[in-house]
């Protein structure tokens, strides 16, 4: 009987879970340190979990040639395929973005944990602070459970209030591995000198994040604003560009309010009817009657990242270079690590469930070997 531990029963470690459930020679524990597995998951795309994306890329994540490479070799298909053995009907949207066909993301958590195995059980509420190395079995805490394979996938901390964001990292930072600290991404900016009146306004428009003069990137999509800066998914996607920028001084975005109608005029417009009413939202249009801007190029001088407690995801983690193409730790052999721990994030649209899922279901090949 081959004895494996799961670290974190989150998206990653519950796919992994229910994958080993079906492998008779193989007995599993899940370590988890919140009351209840999958909390993330069930958070996910606004309780709905966009778990997947059809036409996932490797340029859709920080690091571009580890994803295409990795894509090779698992794809979408073969996620999908293993969620509809588990018996999860899911629908794509016309953005490519696949949910389950119940929109509710506890349908995806209660698929992963039904009819497991009793050879898969669960400690939930228990932290793992140590694991050891002795004789080629390995240790997790003071247990003296000795197992063959540990999978760790205990994910960031993005959206953790800081309290419980502590020490959770502690047992893998031990191993010395090569790794970038962990920064919100997919999150909303704070921006200088913001002009608080438009706080509540939603507006659609082409979101230009540049750098000094150089443009990093372009979206369209519904901008929200907030209280003292912006956020919404085209904001979040540009957060994680931002993210991947060696310098990040004098940033800014640029919006442009009028992206699908370039031959609309502003000046005639104002002079037929005196305000922009019939033009932007009621409060864009109250700060163009106090400030005039340019409405194709409404300048925002990015201050800082929220804070992580506001993100989705984070960037940093464990570097790729650590790992083999199963994720197996190439310093510990017979130690995995996969989903969000690693330093690969992507933009919104499922990519990062995909991720979670897709390197568990590898490294859960690479264990299974032979069995
Ligand atoms: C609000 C929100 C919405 C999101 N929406 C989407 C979406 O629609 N689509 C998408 O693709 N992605 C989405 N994401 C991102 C996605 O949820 C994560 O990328 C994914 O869950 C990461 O999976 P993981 O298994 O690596 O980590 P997690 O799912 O975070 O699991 C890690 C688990 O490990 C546990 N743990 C941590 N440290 C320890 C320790 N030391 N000992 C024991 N247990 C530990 C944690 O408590 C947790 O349960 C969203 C995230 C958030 C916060």
């Amino acid at each position: 009987m081959k004895n494996i531990a799961i670290i974190g029963a989150g998206s990653a470690g519950l796919f992994a879970a229910k994958l080993l459930s079906s492998y008779e020679d193989v007995k599993v524990t899940v370590f988890e340190k919140a009351k209840n597995p999958g909390t993330k998951l069930r958070a996910s795309g606004g309780g709905k979990a966009n778990i997947l994306n059809a036409n996932v890329k490797g340029d859709c994540y920080n690091n571009h040639r580890f994803m295409d490479a990795f894509l090779q070799r698992t794809g979408y298909q073969t996620i999908y395929n293993e969620f509809s053995r588990m018996g999860l009907r899911m629908t794509v949207d016309d953005e490519n973005r696949v949910y389950p066909a119940t929109l509710f993301s506890k349908t995806v958590l209660d698929v992963l944990l039904s009819n497991l195995s009793s050879r898969v059980s669960f400690r939930c509420e228990c932290t793992v602070k140590k694991l050891v190395h002795c004789e080629g079995k390995w240790y997790v805490n003071e247990f003296p459970e000795a197992y063959d394979n540990v999978l760790m996938a205990s994910g960031s901390p993005a959206n953790m209030i800081a309290a419980n964001r502590k020490g959770i990292a502690d047992y893998w930072k031990a191993l010395h591995l090569d790794d970038k600290p962990f920064e919100p991404s997919l999150v909303g900016f704070k921006i200088k000198d913001y002009p608080k009146e438009l706080y509540g306004c939603r507006a659609k428009a082409e979101v230009s994040l540049y750098q000094e003069s150089t443009l990093v990137w372009k979206e369209i999509g519904e901008v929200m604003f907030k209280e003292d800066g912006v956020s919404g998914i085209v904001v979040m996607n540009l957060s994680s560009r931002y993210n991947q920028l060696k310098n990040r001084k004098k940033c800014r975005f640029s919006l442009n309010f009028l992206y699908d109608d370039e031959a609309f005029d502003v000046k005639a417009h104002l002079s037929r009817f005196h305000d922009l009413a019939g033009v932007l939202h009621p409060k864009l249009n109250k700060l163009y009657q106090r400030k005039p801007f340019d409405l194709r190029n409404f300048t925002l001088a990015i201050d800082s990242l929220y804070d992580m407690e506001f993100a989705q995801v984070c960037a940093g983690g464990i570097s790729v270079d650590e790992v083999t193409d199963t994720f197996e730790l190439k310093k510990y052999p017979g130690l995995y690590a996969v989903g969000e721990m690693l330093d690969i994030d992507g933009v919104c649209g499922g990519y990062n469930l995909f991720f979670a899922f897709a390197s568990a279901y590898e490294a859960v090949k690479a264990m299974t070997h032979g069995h």
